[in-house]
């Protein structure tokens, strides 16, 4: 058991661990497995943010989807994810969403870290 071998996703290709595979991003062809580190979102499947398929280290982004950054920018915080450069586009574009995330916040946390209290809101937008 455990997660070296998960079953076959929608497109039933096997997932886990221990099945090679290449980056799903178009053209990268780098090799990784379809472990959950790999993983869009984290976790197979479709997740809140994720797409169900699997990317190499250069190809995922790292985003606080509780909002915590570090100074540089970097994320912190205890829901970090990994995703891939499709979805990390709409994951800051939801983070832009009206009443979430306004261009005068972006500008309010420059430069420091901020908690935004309202995070548990964007699950009932999205
Ligand atoms: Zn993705
Ligand atoms: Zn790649």
């Amino acid at each position: 058991m455990g997660w070296g071998d998960c079953g076959t996703d929608s497109k039933g290709r096997p997932i886990g661990y221990l099945f090679e595979a290449t980056c799903d991003y178009p053209g990268c062809g780098k090799k990784i497995d379809r472990g959950l580190s790999y993983a869009c979102g984290n976790m197979h499947g479709e997740t809140t943010y994720g797409c169900e398929q699997y990317f190499c280290r250069e190809h995922l982004k790292l985003r606080s989807e509780d909002e915590y950054y570090n100074e540089d920018g970097t994320p912190l915080g205890d829901e970090l994810i990994n995703i891939c450069p499709t979805c990390s586009l709409e994951f800051d574009l939801d983070r832009q969403t009206e009443g979430f995330l306004t261009e005068q916040q972006y500008h309010e946390r420059e430069g420091q870290i901020i908690t935004y209290k309202d995070v548990g809101d964007l699950y009932d937008l999205i």
